[in-house]
């Protein structure tokens, strides 16, 4: 009799593993989701017809399986000539991929710098001789005097890019993702995330943008991942691509079900499993042979029987940021696309913009046309994201949400960016568990993987699932490796456990 693998979460980690068990093996997987969307953190909501990608997903890997993996689900349509970044073309019902230019700046003082920063004309008007002397001075004092013992993240900033600089560009948006001050966060941190963004590659990535040419590979392998000029995306959003998936899992035999929230686990004697879930308010029970997690390692734990004390402990002190959108409907921006880059209505051409200035809460804002304009249903209107971080306690998360919207709408004109006569709709989105956190009991996280990792048949895979600040490419990989584990029958788990440790998958950059 074929076995059974029992998948906690329909989000990218869960999925993949779900199809390549289809795709590879004779297991049958049955996937528990507690919501009733399809993609997780990827999903895409349609609002009135209007799309919002939870974050902004840049479908961009440097491994060939993942770029291989979704180009072979869904075709690459081809911009025609001279069509503008936000607007509209005729594609084939198959091409479902379209190529984007990568465009993000930074908005500071109420103008746009170019992420990442250089040293054009545009810098120095904006900031001022004065300001770029001191950047240039802090800078070289900097290399000259580094801070010898570098503990915090604050440390690690000034040591690459100088006091000065690190306040400008890095100091408020590090700030607002986290909650803390960089003074408060790990160099360790700003090790494993940033290690190869420094000033001089910042340089040579300008030097070599002015000869680019323009057909240059989409995989883009000598690059930082923080400096990719184009990736993939699909045209309705990245849950388009993951509710395609869910369909081929339905279609081969695999199960979802859906609004069935994981609530139980049993490891029975012969190491298969009893699994419980709630839906529509009853307790339901399904065994399988094997486990395979997304939900978070505090979800686990706790659900999970008989887990010594300091192991719970640990998981129950292991935090997440939460993450808000609100999506606004517009007739137009305040502001007017000054780049040489062509946009219908002038919008200007960013997918997103970092927010820099520290008078508002707002750390991102997301233009949906210029992901894609088929996100957004009358392209003469613009769609925006508006993007709040914070903790489960915070007062930020228990605002109500007319209230939270209106205090969205100042904050956006507050910084010259619109006008409240322009605004048509809108809308927002709380998403739980979005970004695992490297402080509190992370130190000791070490313990509870451990303990974990002890049963045979379980595996930990994806973001939230490892407790690790994985992209959708590294979640699927470690779903790919824990498949593919069992295929082998290797029962050491290390190298689940390795992807985005390694240097090619690590993401090098500073923002996502
Ligand atoms: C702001 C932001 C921007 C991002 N940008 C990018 C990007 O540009 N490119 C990129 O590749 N990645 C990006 N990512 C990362 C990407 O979203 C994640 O790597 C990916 O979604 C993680 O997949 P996952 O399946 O591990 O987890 P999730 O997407 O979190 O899915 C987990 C699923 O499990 C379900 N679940 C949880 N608990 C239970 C339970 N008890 N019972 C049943 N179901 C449960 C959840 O409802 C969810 O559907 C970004 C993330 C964020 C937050």
């Amino acid at each position: 009799m074929s076995k059974t693998a029992i998948i906690i979460g329909a989000g990218p980690a869960g999925l993949t593993a779900a199809l390549e068990l289809l795709r590879h093996t004779d297991i049958k997987p049955i996937v528990l989701e507690k919501t009733s969307d399809i993609g997780g953190i990827s999903k895409t909501v349609n609002y009135k017809g209007n799309r919002i990608d939870i974050g902004g997903h840049r479908f961009f890997s440097k491994s060939d399986v993942i770029m291989n993996y979704w180009q072979d689900l869904f075709e690459l349509a081809k911009a025609p000539e001279n069509v503008a970044k936000n607007e509209k073309w005729d594609l084939d019902e198959d091409e479902v991929f379209i190529e984007r230019d990568r465009l993000s700046r930074i908005y500071y003082l109420r103008k746009f710098f170019d992420y990442p920063v250089s040293l054009n004309s545009n810098t120095i008007k904006n900031l001022g001789l004065i300001r770029i002397a001191k950047i240039g001075f802090s800078y070289m004092w900097s290399k000259v005097f580094p801070i010898r013992n570098e503990k915090s993240l604050e440390d690690f900033f000034i040591n690459r890019f100088g006091k000065v600089l690190y306040r400008t560009f890095f100091k408020d948006y590090t700030e607002k993702v986290w909650g803390k001050s960089c003074t408060e966060l790990s160099a360790e941190w700003g090790a494993q995330r940033i290690k190869g963004l420094s000033v001089t590659k910042v340089i040579l990535h300008y030097i070599k943008s002015l000869f680019k040419s323009k057909n240059v590979d989409i995989k883009q392998k000598d690059k930082e991942t923080s400096l990719i000029d184009r990736f993939l995306y699909p045209k309705l959003g990245p849950g388009q691509l993951w509710e395609f998936v869910a369909e081929q899992i339905r279609n081969n035999g695999g199960e979802i079900y859906m609004r069935s929230e994981f609530s139980g686990l049993e490891i029975n004697s012969d190491n298969t499993f009893s699994v419980e879930y709630i839906h529509e308010g009853r307790t339901e029970s399904v065994s399988g042979d094997i486990v395979f997690s997304t939900t978070s390692v505090k979800n686990l734990v706790n659900a999970t029987k008989d887990v010594p004390e300091n192991v719970k402990q640990i998981a129950n002190g292991l935090l997440h940021r939460n993450f808000i959108t609100v999506g606004l409907l517009l007739k137009k921006l305040s502001i007017e696309n000054k780049t040489k880059i062509q946009t219908i209505n002038n919008l200007v051409p960013d997918n997103w913009i970092y927010m820099q200035e520290s008078d508002v809460k707002m750390g991102r804002i997301q233009i949906f046309n210029n992901w894609s304009p088929f996100m957004v249903k009358d392209e003469s209107n613009v769609w925006v994201g508006l993007e709040y971080f914070c903790d489960p306690d915070d007062e930020m998360w228990r605002t109500p949400d007319e209230e939270f919207i209106e205090m969205a709408k100042v904050e956006l004109e507050k910084v010259g960016i619109i006008s409240q006569n322009d605004i048509l709709d809108a809308t927002i989105i709380k998403m739980e568990d979005t970004y695992p956190v490297y402080f509190g009991a992370y130190e000791q996280f070490d313990i509870v993987r451990e303990y974990l990792d002890k049963f045979e048949n379980l595996y930990l895979i994806g973001r939230s699932g490892m407790h690790r600040y994985n992209n959708s490419d590294h979640s699927m990989l470690t779903a790919i490796t824990a498949v593919h584990n069992i295929i082998d029958g290797r029962k050491d788990k290390s190298n689940i456990w390795e992807v985005n440790t390694e240097k090619d998958y690590h993401e090098e950059k500073s923002k996502d």
